[in-house]
């Protein structure tokens, strides 16, 4: 999977002049990918630049595995993450109680607070900014790689919001990553054939989940590999083309809208051991 259009060297940039001028960083990023929904701009340029992890869709993602994520995380001192959805504003709006503490310091003295924040598109950071901002400024909606370019948002009690452009950067060392992002729907479903987006998440999701797999389709027996999967469930479901054929590209939809609203459970794609392999695996090909 390869993708990298020309307006994301724009923001990319735009984000690196930035970064040295905020005081604080908001990363949303989806629960069930923290790593690979993550800006590696950020992770390179950050420092010990403090910095509020959100895991937003926590509702989609195994529990469990949010909470190892949190974990990992919090061990850099300049790190705070949360699990969060933005469908329950409460949770997003007690994030500013914990940047009220963070910079108790300026609050008392009067000074504004510059806090950037960023996000890949379709990871619900208009939902949040909206929030935060108590009134609509960013537009929300469910299509992926709509670019807007940066804006200074006022927040009350002078925090100063900046948004950046929702931007995919192009993960060219991790295809694994890539093929996480494309089930999450974070790339837009041209770029890469279903077929193939299923059948990666079909192999992930049978090592990791199992009996989730076999329960939903109402499987006989837990499937032999991804493609034993998707026939078997295609067969369960119909998707049967002419001359008796399995349509993979038909079941490929289903799973993958299944996975995508968590009709399949809360099933998460990585875990922070995973990462952490993938990136030094990243590091010693480069
Ligand atoms: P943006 O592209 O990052 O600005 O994302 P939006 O705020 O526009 O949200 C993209 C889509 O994700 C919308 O359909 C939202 O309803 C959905 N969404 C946002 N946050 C959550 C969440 O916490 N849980 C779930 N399940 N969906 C969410």
């Amino acid at each position: 999977i390869n993708w990298f259009p020309g307006h994301m060297h724009k923001a990319t940039k735009e984000i690196k002049q930035r970064l040295p001028s905020v005081d604080l960083i908001i990363e949303v990023l989806d629960a069930r990918i923290p790593y690979s929904s993550a800006n590696p701009v950020i992770a390179k340029l950050r420092g010990d630049k403090p910095c509020i992890k959100l895991l937003n869709k926590s509702d989609l993602a195994d529990p469990e595995i949010t909470k190892r994520w949190i974990e990992h995380f919090e061990q850099d001192k300049s790190v705070r993450s949360m699990a969060v959805t933005s469908h329950k504003p409460d949770q997003i709006r007690a994030i500013l109680q914990d940047v009220r503490s963070l910079f108790a310091d300026n609050f008392e003295r009067g000074r504004p607070i510059h806090i950037m924040i960023t996000g890949i598109p379709n990871v619900g950071k208009s939902t949040i900014i909206n929030i935060l901002a108590q009134r609509t400024i960013a537009k929300t909606g469910n299509e992926p790689a709509v670019t807007k370019g940066q804006q200074k948002i006022n927040l009350p009690d002078g925090l100063f919001l900046w948004d950046t452009p929702g931007i995919l950067w192009g993960k060219f060392h991790n295809q694994s990553a890539a093929y996480r992002l494309a089930t999450t729907g974070a790339i837009k479903e041209t770029a890469v054939s279903n077929d193939d987006i299923a059948a990666w998440a079909a192999e992930y999701l049978l090592r990791a989940y199992p009996d989730a797999l076999v329960k939903r389709y109402e499987l006989a027996s837990t499937p032999r590999d991804e493609i034993d999967f998707l026939e078997q469930a295609g067969k369960r479901r119909g998707c049967i083309s002419r001359g008796n054929q399995i349509d993979f590209e038909k079941i490929a939809k289903i799973f993958l809208t299944e996975y995508r609203d968590a009709t399949l459970g809360l099933l998460s794609l990585e875990t922070p051991e995973m990462a952490q392999a993938e990136e030094a695996e990243v590091e010693a090909k480069l």
